[in-house]
């Protein structure tokens, strides 16, 4: 984590290559974990996490493929990853347009603000302590 004067706090997210780079100049307005299917798949891992950051608080550096799946909200989401890696490091839910959706495991900061809220828990692995308690 990275601290620039003037604009408070600032947090850089990146793929495993670090081509693509989200600087985030603000602290988050929600951090939300999912345990649906689609971020199980998309992550490889057991639940997705993102931080939700006002879309005028985030900077994108480098270049990134894109790939669109529905939501059940009836909104597309927008998912960018590198072209090179592969790693997810943002995304764009079309319900929500203000706000751009960061990868929380991208910051690879173990200090970055824990999830408020846990959906998607009708798939969530037994093993998975439930979060939010
Ligand atoms: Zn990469
Ligand atoms: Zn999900």
């Amino acid at each position: 984590m990275s601290k620039q004067k003037g604009i408070g706090v600032a947090r850089i997210a990146t793929c495993i290559c670090g081509n693509l780079r989200a600087t985030c100049a603000d602290e988050p307005q929600k951090v939300s974990l999912c345990h649906c299917f689609a971020c199980q798949r998309r992550t490889g891992s057991v639940f997705g996490i993102a931080a939700f950051f006002h879309r005028e608080a985030v900077r994108v550096e480098g270049s990134s493929r894109c790939y669109t799946r529905p939501s059940d909200s009836g909104f597309p989401v927008r998912f960018h990853f590198c072209p090179s890696c592969g790693s997810t490091v943002f995304w764009e839910p079309q319900r929500k347009p203000e706000l751009i959706a960061v990868a929380v495991g991208a910051f690879a900061d173990p200090a970055f603000p824990a999830p408020v809220q846990a959906v998607y828990a009708e798939h969530r692995h037994p093993w998975v302590e439930d979060p939010i308690g």
